[in-house]
């Protein structure tokens, strides 16, 4: 089995990402809009998914506070948030500890986690 030329690829995402973009994956059989690279639509499994460009405005649909131990850099712990962008949730940081579910955001920048991998940043 072989990848389809065009879908989209972590690399690729991971790419966008650096460069202030926020790709997705839009499902023509069902509609639905993934906001991360997978192989294949998460609602009908359908692998004939399309790479959407992401809007960078959209709205906290849910936030999460991350406590980091002392001593750490980050010492104040950072706030992880699902962010509704058009028909997509992403995953990304949040650059304000003060938002909440259902506030107006948008994409700020990039933050290397995880041994380099990019995740985007939202600020209120
Ligand atoms: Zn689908």
């Amino acid at each position: 089995m072989s990848n389809r030329p065009e879908q989209l690829t972590y690399s690729e995402w991971a790419e966008a990402v650096r460069d202030g973009r926020l790709l997705g994956q839009e499902c023509p059989d069902c509609g639905h809009v993934a906001g991360a690279p997978k192989g294949a639509c998460a609602h009908c499994g359908s692998r004939d998914i399309e790479t959407v460009e992401l809007p960078s405005e959209g709205e906290i649909y849910s936030v999460t506070t991350i406590a980091v131990p002392p001593g750490q850099f980050e010492e104040r712990g950072y706030q992880v948030a699902l962010v509704q962008l058009g028909d997509a949730r992403v995953m990304g940081r949040l650059d304000d500890q003060d938002v909440e579910i259902g506030d107006s955001v948008t994409l700020s920048g990039v933050i290397d986690v995880d041994d380099g991998h990019p995740a985007p940043v939202f600020s209120a």
